[in-house]
C-alpha cells in the first residue's frame, strides 16, 4: 500500500469552530477566515479527498469505503456556520457536521469568557440540515463531562439529543465532548443515550467510535499545516473502527 493510499484510507477528521472574516479579538483562537477555509478545502480536493460529515464518514468506514474521505466538523453551532461556512462547503461539494450546544440555540457562547457570538436559532439549525449537513449535539450547556455526576450526564447528553431531535424531527447520531473532556462514565452515557458516534478534541490517541480523535485547525493554519495534521492524524488512527452494536 502506498503512503498516499494509507493516508486516505484512514478516517482523519478536521475540527473547526467559527468561520468568519470578523476582525474582532479571538482570544480562544476559534475563528478561521472563510478564505482560509476555502484554501483548505481546495487542498483536500487536490489530494483527491472529499470532506463529509462525521456520520457519513463512519458509515463509509463500516462499508470499507472511507478511502478518499475526510471528516469535517465545526463545534459550538455558531450562526456563521450557516451564513459563512455552508457557502464555502457548497462551492467544494463537501458536507460537514456542526455540533450545536442545544440549550444555547438563539443565544450566545456565554460559557466562554470574552467575546460573545450568536449560536444558531432552531430555524437556522433546520436550514443547516436542509442544506445536507449533519447536526450533532455538543451537550446542553457546553458542560465539562469528565467527572460529571450521572444527573449532569443525563441532562447534558440525553436532553441535548432530545432537544435537537425535536427541532429536526430526525435522529441525531453524533455527539462531541466540550473541551474534549471525557472519561469512561461520560462515554458510557453517550452510548446509553443512543448516539452512534462521538468525538473528542485531540489527535493524540486512537479512539473508539465514541471517543474519535480529531485535528484542531488553528486560525493561522496554512495548507501545509493542514496537510501535516492530516498525515499525523491518519497514522495514529489506522486501525479499523469497531462497528456499533445493533447496526
Ligand atoms: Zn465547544
Amino acid at each position: 500500500m502506498s503512503a498516499v493510499a494509507t493516508r486516505v484510507s484512514a478516517p482523519a477528521v478536521l475540527m473547526y469552530h467559527s468561520i468568519s472574516a470578523s476582525p474582532e479579538p479571538d482570544p480562544h483562537r476559534i475563528r478561521v477566515h472563510p478564505d482560509r477555509l476555502d484554501r483548505h478545502l481546495r487542498l483536500l480536493g487536490r489530494l483527491g479527498l472529499r470532506g463529509v460529515s462525521q456520520t457519513e464518514l463512519l458509515r463509509a468506514v463500516d462499508r470499507g469505503e472511507a478511502a478518499g474521505l475526510v471528516g469535517l466538523t465545526f463545534d459550538d453551532g455558531y450562526a456563521d456556520f450557516l451564513t459563512t461556512a455552508v457557502p464555502v462547503l457548497a462551492r467544494h461539494g463537501m458536507t460537514a457536521t456542526v455540533y450545536v450546544v442545544a440549550g444555547h440555540m438563539g443565544a450566545t457562547n456565554s460559557w466562554d469568557t470574552g467575546p460573545q457570538f450568536p449560536i444558531m436559532t432552531a430555524d437556522q439549525v433546520r436550514a443547516v440540515a436542509a442544506a445536507g449537513h449533519e447536526v450533532g449535539s455538543h451537550t446542553t450547556t457546553h458542560a465539562r463531562l469528565a467527572g460529571a455526576d450521572p444527573a449532569v450526564l443525563a441532562a447534558e447528553v440525553g436532553d441535548s439529543r432530545r432537544l435537537l431531535e425535536d427541532v429536526l424531527q430526525a435522529e441525531v447520531p453524533g455527539f462531541c465532548y466540550p473541551y474534549g473532556a471525557y472519561d469512561a462514565a461520560a462515554a458510557d452515557a453517550v452510548r446509553a443515550a443512543g448516539y452512534d458516534n462521538a468525538c473528542v478534541t485531540g489527535d493524540y490517541a486512537p479512539g473508539d467510535r465514541h471517543t474519535l480523535p480529531r485535528c484542531y485547525v488553528s486560525p493561522a493554519d496554512t495548507r501545509a499545516h493542514v496537510l501535516a495534521r492530516l498525515a499525523r492524524h491518519a497514522v495514529r488512527i489506522r486501525r479499523p473502527l469497531p462497528a456499533p452494536a445493533g447496526h
